[in-house]
């Protein structure tokens, strides 16, 4: 129930003619019809929060025809990207501190869900075309460490990309998309490198997780790393794949965007 607190010692003719003009105001905006005319300022008030009740005037939803659309492009440089939370990172409590480390680097959220994947997703998320890329960054990290790499890139991604999916699909996740200067580069920078045992302090693998590929792989498991984010080539597609248009959100100003410009 609203509460309307009136000033003790308002003038009574002046609050009259106060709420007289409100109430015509209320009678142009929403077409009310006071019955009768009010005998003095309580009737008056009366009618007007009568009438308020009545309408729904709680603040104005945004209508969708209104809302710039959220398809129309991005000013030049600035890019959108998918990040989620995994689900070591859900089961974790790691949310909010993945959340606070986008905001902090003044990046927008512009979108945020918590899904539980499925196998369907997974497969489609993680097909079996990935397995030579990721065969490659892990043998190119094995002999940076002096270590041999006995299997073909491919034999060795589709062995990944199983335990990824079931690593996904394990426990919900938390999706978010992000929209900035370069936020693609940007976010896997904040994120770190793959292996959380060779992430820099301060990037979110670095900082919640010491897992390793050769830990992982001894374990059948994919490598925990706390997060995914999408690389140049994954983003618009892996958006598409968990937000619709209408759930993302590019038009609001964030007070960052006051100071360096809106993006
Ligand atoms: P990302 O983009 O840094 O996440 O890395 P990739 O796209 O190359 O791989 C996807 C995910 O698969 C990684 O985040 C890890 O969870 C997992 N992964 C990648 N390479 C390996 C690996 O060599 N061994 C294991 N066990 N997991 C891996
Ligand atoms: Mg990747």
């Amino acid at each position: 129930m609203p509460v309307v607190y009136l000033p003790e010692e308002m003038d009574r003719k002046r609050l009259y003619a106060e709420l007289l003009e409100a109430a015509k105001q209320l009678r142009e905006k929403y077409d009310i019809r006071f019955s009768r005319d009010a005998k003095d300022e309580v009737e008056a008030l009366y009618a007007i929060l009568k009438a308020l009740n009545e309408l729904d005037v709680s603040p104005a939803k945004p209508k969708r025809s209104k809302r710039r659309s959220s398809k129309k492009k991005p000013r030049a440089g600035v890019e959108r990207t998918l990040l989620f939370v995994k689900p070591d990172g859900v089961k974790r409590g790691l949310i909010g501190d993945v959340i606070r480390r986008i905001e902090r680097a003044g990046l927008k959220i512009i979108g945020l869900k918590m899904v539980w994947l499925g196998e369907d997703w997974a497969k489609k998320h993680y097909p079996d075309e990935l397995a030579p890329k990721i065969g490659a960054k892990a043998k190119k990290a094995f002999l940076e460490q002096g270590k041999e790499f006995p299997w073909t890139e491919e034999e060795y991604g589709r062995a990944v990309l199983e335990a990824l999916r079931r690593y996904v699909t394990s426990a919900p996740i938390v999706a978010m998309v992000i929209q900035g200067p370069r936020a693609i580069s940007k976010v896997r920078a904040i994120v770190g490198d793959t292996a959380p045992s060779r992430a820099a302090p301060g990037t979110i693998r670095g900082d919640f997780s010491c897992d390793d590929y050769e830990f992982a792989n001894e374990q059948t498991r994919a490598i925990m790393n706390v997060v995914h984010a999408s690389d140049s080539e994954g983003a618009e597609h892996e958006i598409a794949e968990l937000f619709s248009e209408d759930e993302l959100y590019p038009e609001y100003t964030t007070v960052y965007e006051e100071l360096v410009g809106e993006f």
